[in-house]
């Protein structure tokens, strides 16, 4: 290292100012506490203190920033879903991470490269056909293509003619892409601190005071906070807190594992998702390829990697790409997800008269991030819950509303 560089580098005159303040102490009250400061909490502090001049505004997260789910995810974008509740919503979604790393003046990497997800049935193929029209007609860009689409899309895809599981199609998502998580997470909270929202890390709420209907108060291992209104954005934490509150959400938890490998030259540009294989795989642009698939197949609150899960994800890799079989796994990672009944999130009111959900993302809310933090931070500020959020209510389950997206999101998140 030149000796200049170094000097500059130690130097009083030029201290190093990181983009996050450290975190402060907490004050007596705030207009609103957000407990949980992944991308979705994050997210809906910024669009309250920049669209809404709601500044006085809490973060509260108990591990870091972005380290639940946010830092664990693959980062699939997109809005092929299934109901047109759902397409609408995810639509939104994919708009706002086009114009992300311009609103936020940070580089999210947003790469929209498409998603390929393959048919190896007549029947899986006929769903597909339903999707696209559906999309299509709710302004996504969503085709069905023929295998010389899929082999013009994905050349070194094993097409296995004539074998068991062989491709017969594939719906082409041109909208589809990844961003990189954390650049997401840290851009959305240096906006949101450069306009007095506070961050504060390892602030676990325990518990909440509760006044008539309403929350008092934010019981955190720092002490006490008095609130105007409370946000619930706990990621895979969802059911246990809004419990404190005296609140049962329809979650249940599971596992979601992932993996990478070594870093390999380009040879996959689009996403590929298998949904007979529930596997998918993206090459990131360090070259990595990033494989992941279904849930673990039974609830449990751990971040444990498994065998079993490897070798289930491994095999469909390798059944796509057969050269990768003689690829080093370099990482094996989980995070809890938040499962709903209908694989659809849970956004708006709760019983309890100012505490919101912003809940149930399961294995599918990162490129939710953006439209759920606008969307939530509109509804805390005007107190209506916005056309759009609507269908996602708590209140659905009562009423048999139910929004399944099961068939958009068990493989491909
Ligand atoms: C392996 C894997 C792959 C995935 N792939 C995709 C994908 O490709 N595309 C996609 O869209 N989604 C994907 N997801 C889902 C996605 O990661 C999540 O839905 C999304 O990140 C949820 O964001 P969040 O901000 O709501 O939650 P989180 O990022 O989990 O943030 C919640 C925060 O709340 C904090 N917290 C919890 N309890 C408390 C408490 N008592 N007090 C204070 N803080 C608390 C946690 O520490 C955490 O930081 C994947 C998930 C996993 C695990």
């Amino acid at each position: 290292m030149p000796l200049r560089l170094l000097k500059y580098g130690l130097s009083r005159r030029y201290p190093v100012r990181g983009d996050l303040p450290p975190t402060p102490d907490l004050r007596p009250a705030y207009d609103v506490v957000i407990v949980g400061g992944g991308g979705h909490g994050l997210a809906c502090a910024y669009y309250l203190s920049r669209y809404h001049g709601i500044r006085s505004v809490a973060v509260l997260e108990k591990g870091w920033l972005a380290g639940g789910n946010t830092a664990r995810n693959t980062t699939t974008i997109r809005s092929n879903y299934i109901t047109p509740e759902g397409i609408a919503f995810y639509r939104e979604g994919v708009q706002l991470f086009e114009e992300m790393s311009r609103e936020l003046d940070f580089n999210v990497m947003f790469s929209q490269r498409g998603q390929l997800t393959l048919a190896h049935s007549e029947a899986t193929l006929r769903s597909f056909h339903l999707r696209a029209e559906m999309g299509r007609h709710l302004g996504t860009r969503i085709e069905v293509v023929d295998t010389k689409g899929v082999e013009a899309l994905a050349p070194l895809l094993h097409m296995d003619y004539g074998g068991a599981l062989e491709i017969v199609g594939g719906l082409w998502h041109a909208d589809g892409g990844t961003a990189r998580h954390d650049a997401v997470a840290w851009g959305y909270a240096s906006q949101a601190a450069r306009r007095g929202v506070e961050l504060h890390q390892r602030t676990e709420v325990l518990a909440f005071e509760r006044v008539g209907e309403r929350i008092g108060a934010v019981l955190t291992n720092r002490g006490r906070i008095g609130c105007g209104n409370v946000l619930i954005a706990c990621g895979g934490m969802n059911y246990p807190v809004a419990l404190k509150a005296g609140v049962e959400l329809p979650i249940r938890n599971f596992p979601l594992q992932a993996m990478v490998t070594q870093p390999l030259k380009p040879f996959l540009h689009n996403l590929v998702s298998s949904v007979s294989l529930h596997t998918y795989l993206v090459q990131t642009d360090r070259g990595e390829v990033v494989i992941g698939g279904g849930s673990d197949p039974y609830q449990l609150y751990s971040t444990r990697s498994t065998l079993d899960m490897k070798e289930h994800l491994a095999a469909g890799a390798v059944h796509l790409f057969p050269f990768l079989k003689s690829v080093q796994l370099t990482r094996q990672w989980a995070g809890i997800t938040d499962m709903t009944p209908d694989y659809s999130p849970i956004m708006g009111a709760s019983p309890v008269e100012n505490l919101w959900l912003d809940c149930g993302w399961g294995t599918w809310g990162f490129k939710a991030t953006p439209v759920a933090g606008k969307r939530m931070a509109e509804t805390i500020a005007t107190g209506r819950v916005p056309a759009i959020l609507k269908p996602f209510a708590l209140a659905r389950f009562g009423s048999f509303r139910l929004l399944n997206e099961m068939g958009a999101t068990a493989a491909s998140h």
